[in-house]
Order: C-alpha cells, then sequence, then structure tokens
C-alpha cells in the first residue's frame, strides 16, 4: 500500500530534468461533471506530467498553471492518493472510474513512485468498480499481473495520435515512440486485456488504412478519433501551421479518418460489444444517460474529446 518514494536527488537519470515535488493531496476521487460518458469518478495519481505534450490542454487547467515550471518539467506525485482512495472506496460501488483525466498514469515517473499501482491494488478491493486506464505509455505493462486480476471490468485505452514517428517526435517528443505503443496494445490484448487504441488528439495519419488493418491485427477491441482542442492563443496553431498539418483542425479531415477507423472493427465484434451493452441497460432498467450506470465495455473517454475534467 504505501508507495515507494525516492527522493528527488536520487532520483535516475531519466527524470534529472523534471523538478519532483510530492504532496499530499487533499482529495483524490473526482466526480466526472458529465453522465454521457459513463463515468462516476476520475482519479489522477500525479499533478503535472512528465511527458509535456505540446498541445495538451491540461497545461491551461488552474492545477497545472500552478505548478513549478514550464508544463512537462514538474510532477507533482500524490503520496497519499492510495490511502486517499482506500478511505473513499464505499463511493466507487458501482460506479466507472477514469485514470486519469488530467496526467498520464504511466508516465516515466511511475517507475519509480508506483502510485497508481498502489491504485490499482485497491481497486482490486471494489469489485463493483469498473476501471479505465489511459496511457501512451508502454510502462503499463508493468502492472500486467495486475490488470489480468480485473477481468472484464477494465479496459485500458492506448493512445496513438498518428502513424508517423517523425509527427510524434514533434508533438509529442517526450512521449514514447510509437512502435512501442503498439507493441505495448499486442501485449495486452494477448494477455486477454480489453484494449481502446484512442486516435487522440487526432494529429497527421498517413495512412488511414494501414492504421487502421494494424489495429485489427494487434487485437484491438475498440478504435476511438478524438479531435485535437486548442487553448486561447495556444502557440501549438504555429506548430501545426509550420509544419502543413493544420489540416487536423479541419472536421472533415477528422470524419474522413474516423469512418476508415471504425470500419476497421470486425463486424462481429461490434455486433457483441452493442448486443452486451443493450442486455446490460435492459438488466438496470436505465437510460445511458443515467449517471449511477456502470459501463461494460469500451466507454468513451473523458477528457480525450470534449474536455471531461
Ligand atoms: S500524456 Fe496526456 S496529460 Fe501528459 S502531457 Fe500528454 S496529453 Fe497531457
Amino acid at each position: 500500500m504505501t508507495p515507494r518514494l525516492i527522493p528527488p536527488e536520487a532520483a535516475p537519470s531519466l527524470f534529472q530534468d523534471l523538478k519532483v515535488e510530492p504532496e499530499e493531496a487533499r482529495s483524490i476521487l473526482r466526480p466526472q461533471r458529465d453522465d454521457q460518458y459513463g463515468f462516476g469518478f476520475s482519479l489522477s495519481p500525479y499533478r503535472g506530467c512528465g511527458h509535456g505534450c505540446r498541445y495538451c490542454f491540461v497545461r491551461g487547467y488552474p492545477n497545472a498553471l500552478h505548478g513549478c515550471g514550464d508544463w512537462g518539467q514538474w510532477v507533482t506525485p500524490k503520496l497519499n492518493a492510495p490511502e486517499l482512495l482506500w478511505s473513499q472506496r464505499h463511493r466507487l460501488h458501482q460506479q466507472s472510474l477514469f485514470l486519469s483525466t488530467a496526467t498520464d498514469p504511466y508516465q516515466p515517473i511511475e517507475r519509480e513512485y508506483r502510485l497508481t499501482r498502489a491504485c490499482l491494488n485497491v481497486l482490486l478491493g471494489c469489485p463493483t468498480c469498473r476501471v479505465l486506464i489511459h496511457t501512451r505509455s508502454p510502462l503499463v505493462i508493468q502492472d500486467l499481473d495486475l490488470l489480468k486480476r480485473f477481468g472484464d471490468r477494465l479496459s485500458v485505452g492506448i493512445s496513438i495520435p498518428t502513424d508517423d514517428d517523425t509527427v510524434r517526435q514533434v508533438v509529442e517528443p517526450k512521449a514514447p515512440p510509437i512502435p512501442s505503443r503498439w507493441a505495448t496494445v499486442e501485449r495486452l490484448a494477448k494477455a486477454g486485456i480489453n484494449v481502446n487504441v484512442a486516435a487522440t488528439p487526432l494529429m497527421a495519419i498517413t495512412d488511414p488504412t494501414g492504421f487502421a488493418r494494424r489495429a485489427r491485427e494487434s487485437g484491438v477491441s475498440n478504435l476511438w478519433v478524438g479531435s485535437l482542442r486548442l487553448l486561447k492563443n495556444d502557440p501549438f496553431y504555429d506548430v501545426l501551421a509550420g509544419h502543413c498539418w493544420l489540416k487536423v483542425l479541419d472536421p472533415d479531415y477528422v470524419q474522413g479518418i474516423r469512418e476508415i477507423l471504425e470500419m476497421a472493427l470486425p463486424a462481429p465484434r461490434r455486433k457483441v460489444v452493442n448486443a452486451k451493452r443493450k442486455a446490460e441497460k435492459a438488466r438496470q432498467g436505465c437510460s445511458s444517460r443515467n449517471p449511477s450506470k456502470p459501463i461494460l465495455l469500451q466507454p468513451r473517454q473523458p477528457g480525450l474529446f470534449e474536455g471531461i475534467i
């Protein structure tokens, strides 16, 4: 339960440019404002994110603006996250939980602090709570032993916003390479974990049909496309313009990619997913807008689409 801590001065070179300022959080479960995605709560074991994606809209949030440096150069581990979650676990009965809306739960520092892992251990003891993890990192594999123990009530989303790692090097220079994310998808799927691939926020995809084929062959359960959200006067606009990538802001481009990727899921698999959703709705006798509705399969992910944070 108690996370393993390292003092910043003993941190490995991987973190040497990262300012680490641990804190004791006052709360850990964040209710979701909009129930259309079916998530009761989100949980972020860290503030800040060492991936520091250049488009990340979280950098404009108040708790990010109070960080100790530019976005991507600091991270604040919430040391008491597992204990807080333990004390609040009764709120998760028949709820869904998303890790994480405002950070990556498997950013590099998780390798040392293991706060996400400690939270997952708590969640294992909440048998009616559905869990969706979302990350860009193969580090999630280090918890494969725990993930398997959740069974069908857990799914893992992997962000793969482009098929071109040279694009990734521009927009997410500190995040793991695209090939390593596909390898992660395959490894998780082979282990029997429900895996979603999220092309979010959608960047330039040079071969959408090949992307879709890769997803299908990797064993993903579902594919999502989410469009980019720019902050007011966002400097990322100039990055897009400078690389002639402004098309990613065009709704027609996003819709075209979405249609190609959605066709990638074999019809039988979609039918099974839809049938299970219908059966669950009928069993509960509630509409999809009911906030107490636990979701069964591949929920859409808040924070990645219309900004439910
Ligand atoms: S991994 Fe997610 S939270 Fe972290 S910087 Fe990138 S978009 Fe933001």
